[in-house]
Formats: C-alpha cells, sequence, structure tokens
C-alpha cells in the first residue's frame, strides 16, 4: 500500500507478533513468524484547520497499580465510560510510559480527529463506519499511564500488544465487544521502521492494535514520519497505519484470498493492506480491496470479508465476528516484561 514496508522475520521460539502481537496456536503452544511492519508515505498529510473538541469524559476510578495522575485541570478518563450505543465497537486508549511526557492527545481532540478522519475514508469507500466506543456523543478516550519506563517499553517493543492488552485485560477494562486501538506516545527505538503493530491472521488473536507515535532511528523513521491528519476530510499517515492495523483483527487478509501474500495482498501497490512498500502512496488513490476480490465486498461466504463486519455501522446483513473471537477474548496475552501487578 502508500507506506508499508512488511517484513517476515522467523523467530525459534516463540511469539507471533503480526504486525504485532502475541498469538497462541490452537493447542495453546506458542507460534512463531514475525511480521514487522513499516508505512512509508512519499508525500506528507496536508495540514489544514480542523476543528479541536476538547473530550470532557468524567475521571473514574484509577486504574491498579498504576499512577493515573497527571498536569491537567481538563477532565480525563481512566476507564471506560459508559457506552453510548450497544454493540461492538471499536474503543481508543492513549498510552505513555511511567517517565513519558504528557501531550494530552486524548483531551486536546487530536486522537478523535485522527478517528474521525479514518471513519471519513471508510465511509467513501464503503457507506459504512467503525462502530466507535463515544460517550454523550464524544470519542470515549481511556487515559493509561503504564508502570513501565518508555526504555522498558522500547526493548520488548515487538510485545506491545501483548503489554496493553495483558494490562486491559488484567485490570478488568477489556470487554468482549470492543477492539481497542492504542495511541502509544513513548519512544521506540526501533531500526525496523515499526509504525503500526497488531496481530495478523491466520494465526493471530488479539484485541489490541498500536500506533506507535514516536519513534527514534533516524534513518529509519524517515520511513515513519508519524504524522497525524489536521483535518477529518484527510486521511493521514497515522489514520491510514491504524486503519491497516484494524482490518489484520478482523482477520484481513484471509489465506482464502487470491491475492493473498503473508496476512496482506499484492495485486496493487495502492492497496489498503499491499505487502510491501514501492514508493507512492496520496490517500486519494488508495484502494479497498483492489478489484473486490481478495477483503472487501467479495462475496464469497467462507472467506473474511470487511463487508460483514459486525464492527461495522449501519450493522450488515448477516454481520460476522472477526475469526477466532472466542479464542481472542479468551486469551490473557503475558506481560513481557513481567512486572505487572
Ligand atoms: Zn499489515
Amino acid at each position: 500500500m502508500h507506506g508499508r514496508i512488511a517484513l517476515l522475520t522467523a523467530l525459534g521460539a516463540g511469539l507471533l507478533l503480526g504486525c504485532g502481537s502475541l498469538a497462541l496456536a490452537p493447542d495453546g503452544l506458542p507460534t512463531g513468524t514475525v511480521v514487522l511492519e513499516a508505512y512509508v508515505p512519499a508525500e506528507p498529510a496536508t495540514e489544514a484547520p480542523g476543528a479541536v473538541a476538547v473530550v470532557t469524559a468524567v475521571s473514574a476510578t484509577p486504574a491498579v497499580g498504576l499512577p493515573a495522575e497527571r498536569d491537567t485541570d481538563q477532565a480525563y478518563s481512566t476507564f471506560d465510560q459508559p457506552d453510548d450505543v450497544e454493540g461492538y465497537q471499536v474503543h481508543f486508549v492513549y498510552a505513555l510510559p511511567s517517565d513519558g511526557a504528557d501531550a494530552f492527545l486524548d483531551i486536546d481532540g487530536q486522537i478523535e480527529l485522527s478517528a474521525n478522519a479514518m471513519n471519513y475514508w471508510l465511509h467513501n469507500k464503503t457507506g459504512q463506519r467503525l462502530r466507535y466506543d463515544t460517550q454523550d456523543g464524544k470519542l470515549d478516550i481511556t487515559f493509561m499511564r503504564l508502570p513501565y519506563t518508555a526504555e522498558d517499553i522500547s526493548q520488548e517493543y515487538r510485545s506491545i500488544n501483548s503489554l496493553l492488552e495483558h494490562w486491559l485485560k488484567i485490570t478488568g477494562q477489556a470487554k468482549e465487544n470492543k477492539l481497542y486501538i492504542v495511541y502509544y506516545d513513548g519512544f521506540v527505538v526501533t531500526n525496523e521502521g515499526y509504525c503500526g503493530l497488531a496481530p495478523v491472521p491466520p494465526a493471530g488473536i488479539g484485541q489490541t492494535a498500536v500506533l506507535l507515535l514516536r519513534g527514534y532511528n533516524p534513518t529509519r523513521d524517515l520511513t515513519c514520519p508519524r504524522s497525524f491528519t489536521r483535518s477529518a476530510d484527510y486521511t493521514g499517515f497515522f489514520e491510514v497505519t491504524i486503519l491497516h492495523e484494524l482490518l489484520h483483527m478482523l482477520g484481513v487478509v484471509g489465506e482464502c484470498a487470491p491475492n493473498y501474500n503473508g496476512s496482506h495482498v499484492n495485486d496493487h501497490p495502492q492497496d489498503l493492506m499491499y505487502h510491501q512498500y514501492d514508493g507512492t502512496y496520496s490517500p486519494l488513490f488508495m484502494y479497498l480491496d483492489y478489484g473486490n476480490d481478495d477483503y472487501y465486498n467479495h462475496g464469497r461466504p467462507d472467506c473474511p470479508d470487511l463487508a460483514r463486519s459486525i464492527f461495522l455501522d449501519p450493522l450488515p446483513e448477516g454481520a460476522e465476528l472477526p475469526p477466532r473471537w472466542s479464542d481472542t477474548i479468551r486469551n490473557i496475552p503475558p506481560d513481557p516484561i513481567g512486572g505487572m501487578q
């Protein structure tokens, strides 16, 4: 697609990190391939004036064992707030390491703008939107201060999905009807140019995709500019990245796709789920399943199709859960650092 390098790395023993996270084989034993991804836009997201909405979620009980204090007078939330709507929905999280600078992206409107821009693009393509978790009409964003330093987390960044989902589950926050998109605002020292991470099909399971807001390696960071959209009607680099990762959690791309290539497709370099960057990127020319034969609106009942996702609004006829959802919601991935209380 516009902006992604997919690298496959075999790990001798262990974790399946699909664009990120831990997965267990059906027998409970870890399986072992790592997919690394980096997104590479050839042009920066255009700057446009965007309305800044202030999130006014009510602060709730702090998460177990985690510091929640922050230097702001604005209301924020450290727990999922009462939902506006029922049904399967996507919940957003703003996460910081214990020593990370707070950019207040959950309360300054940036994450809500990003989420809305993501859905703007999807609606243009499909006539549907992802059902977001909102409270009183505003995006319900959870603020998460992790108990580990940026350095601790950076050393285990390939397992950051696992860490975050572990935290969501042991604190009782993970819901069986939700997927989680975490904007992680700590430096990640990576030579691979990761921008977003998620469990990928067919083996990956998980409810958590992570957007890495801060890189470190100056060379590789050129391939991952880490820029937000500034307008709800323009889908920028971060928005494309997280949409790509979210589709992975919906089972896209299935092995049954005719142009399947390692959880991605290989039939058009401007496809949202393309397997390898080709040097061009423009949201104006992005395809959601070029040819409609691999993962969107292909009409085959036996192959994962975004058009039938239960996370869409309006709800599609014959709406389907992501593959292996019962495994996903039961699985508590390990804390890769090992010190979480
Ligand atoms: Zn991917």
